[in-house]
């Protein structure tokens, strides 16, 4: 739109004022994760927000595994990380790096700040340095340790190196301020001992540095400009100031933080979804009622549709919590033109059409999707036998109901009239079958203006529909009671969150549904073919959302930025 006005965000703000002002020459973002988990809508918003960022720059984007724990990493998470930023659409082309490759530099930089005096090595055990550390309102204590000259701490921390010492044994502490107000600049720990194997560089270390002494490294050592994080690092701003400056490092990177992507009733935590998975109350870390990005993917959504949404997110400093609402809005306007939109009866009743030759079959032409002539067109064939929506007849209508009750006509979609004449009930009083006249001259598309009928209904073809199961998703947790039990801390589940239809009939050419592809069923929502569970002769697809919703966008005022 031509007279739009586009404020930029705060973080692009302090970008262009760095490249203004010359101290940013190229722009260069990264996205970080640690391996030890899947990533989930919050990190899409991290994902796509430096990505973005590097691209709008004419800059680049860097894909860095921050793998310096190698308590929690596993490979699998590696593969999977990948794949979902791959899918995301955020291109980091030949830069994936992974932080287990600077160890080296890591502890030559260590070595570096030991010579300058900077760092030295401590023999309390994890619980003194708690104790030494102090609180808000008292100062810390001097270590012990930290009178060692540099020719001890050298030798004491190469001897960390060697393995001479057990874990928790030695640390090696930055010399900063024990009486600092800002608690991480209180002599942080840099290095410890751990005998540990680590996925990537096996048992060639035994010392690791701890995450406020690598990460800047790894920015570092990249020439990241502006190094995103969220509001929870702001506080270690000052470290990462510190560890870059004692360095000296030539054009030093730019801690930014920006408050966290969180959703109203929706669970995130790593903790919280690995217990879930254990337990088998979700199938696995990509059960679609999760909103992991393998779980969104499965579910149907899309790589736009999530682009969307963080763009109406904005960037922000302050926390808050966006409703899942505007996501399943996003995903909606995102498939409403470009997919299908097909005829399928999940909870089916037979109709028959009494004055309709048996054995005879007519090929109908349906248009795949009204507003956009592009997806063309598809025939279905119409016979005497089709199976409806059980709601879309009544034997004693309310007032308003404009479906099928006896003596009734509605319109078969893209195929006739038909009026209903009468219907059978089994022994139980259930209704079994309908049974209805049409009208040939009432053919769709033939111009026939003769009456009007007040309902259209969708159908497919009895002999023709293939079976297929459909899994309908509800929120996980019960948005009553809200996500965390009060007294115990665990999650308020909703029972209903998953229904199971395993008698549903879909119009022939659903039946070609591979993996991912989605569709409209008319009248009921979007649904995507099961990746993990469908089969070609035994089809499963999953609601990714109704189609009507109250939903409305926040005033424009209430996103920020772009
Ligand atoms: P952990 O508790 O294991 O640290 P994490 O979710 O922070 O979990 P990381 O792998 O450290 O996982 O995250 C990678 C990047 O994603 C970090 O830069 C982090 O700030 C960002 N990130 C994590 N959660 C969110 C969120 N909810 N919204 C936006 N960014 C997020
Ligand atoms: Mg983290």
């Amino acid at each position: 739109m031509e007279n739009e006005v586009v404020s930029k965000n705060f973080i692009e703000q302090i970008i262009e004022e760095d490249i203004r002002e010359g101290h940013c020459k190229a722009v260069r973002t990264r996205f970080p994760p640690e391996p030890n988990g899947y990533l989930h809508i919050g990190h899409a918003k991290s994902i796509l927000l430096n990505y973005g960022l590097a691209k709008e720059y004419g800059g680049k984007f860097n894909m860095r595994f921050d793998d310096t724990n190698p308590t929690k990493e596993k490979v699998e998470f590696v593969e999977s990380i990948k794949e979902d930023i791959k899918w995301l659409g955020a291109d980091w082309e030949d830069r994936l790096f992974f932080a287990s490759d600077y160890f080296e530099q890591m502890y030559e930089a260590a070595v570096k700040l030991i010579k300058k005096g900077k760092a030295y090595v401590s023999d309390l055990n994890a619980e003194q340095i708690r104790e030494y550390r102090g609180t808000l309102k008292e100062p810390g204590r001097e270590d012990p340790g930290a009178v060692r000259g540099v020719e001890e701490n050298l030798a004491l921390f190469e001897d960390m190196r060697n393995g001479k010492y057990e874990d928790g044994s030695k640390v090696l502490r930055a010399r900063i301020d024990m009486a600092s107000p800002n608690i991480n600049m209180r002599d942080p720990v840099l290095y410890r001992v751990a005998h540990m194997s680590h996925h990537n560089t096996g048992d060639k270390w035994c010392i690791y540095p701890m995450y406020d002494f690598a990460h800047p490294i790894e920015d570092a050592i990249e020439g990241i400009s502006h190094s995103i994080c969220t509001l929870e690092f702001e506080d270690h701003r000052p470290l990462y100031d510190w560890v870059v400056r004692e360095l000296g490092y030539e054009n030093p990177p730019k801690q930014i933080e920006f408050a966290k992507l969180y959703l109203t009733n929706v669970v995130t935590g790593k903790r919280y979804i690995k217990k879930l998975v254990e337990e088998g109350i979700v199938d696995g870390w990509d059960d679609p009622r999760l909103v992991s990005i393998a779980a969104l993917r499965r579910r149907g959504f899309t790589p736009e549709s999530i682009q969307r949404f963080v763009e109406l997110c904005g960037v922000s400093k302050a926390n808050s919590s966006v409703d899942y609402a505007m996501l399943e809005y996003c995903i909606r306007e995102d498939l409403k033109l470009k997919r299908p939109r097909m005829m399928a009866v999940l909870n089916p009743i037979k109709l028959v059409i009494d004055n309709y030759p048996e054995g005879e079959v007519e090929y109908l032409d349906a248009a795949n999707n009204l507003e956009n002539e592009e997806l063309g067109s598809r025939k279905i064939p119409f016979c005497r036998e089709l199976f409806i929506e059980r709601e879309d007849f009544m034997e004693e209508p309310p007032k308003k109901y404009f479906r099928l009750f006896p003596g009734n006509e509605v319109r078969l979609m893209h195929a006739y009239f038909v009026k209903c004449v009468g219907f059978v009930k089994d022994e139980q009083g259930n209704v079994t079958e309908v049974h209805c006249t049409y009208d040939p001259e009432t053919k769709a598309g033939s111009g026939f203006t003769g009456r009007k009928v007040k309902g259209t209904i969708h159908w497919v073809p009895a002999p023709f529909a293939g079976k297929c199961e459909v899994r309908l998703y509800e929120n996980l947790v019960d948005e009553e009671k809200g996500v965390y039990n009060k007294e115990d801390g665990s999650l308020n589940l909703n029972p209903d969150s998953l229904s199971i239809l395993r008698d549903c009939y879909i119009e022939p050419a659903l039946a070609e549904a591979g993996p991912y592809d989605s569709y409209q069923f008319v009248r009921q929502g979007f649904f995507c073919a099961d990746a993990k569970d469908s089969r070609p002769d035994a089809l499963v697809f999953n609601r990714i959302v109704s189609l009507k919703s109250s939903y409305k966008l926040p005033a424009q005022g209430n996103t920020q930025g772009r």
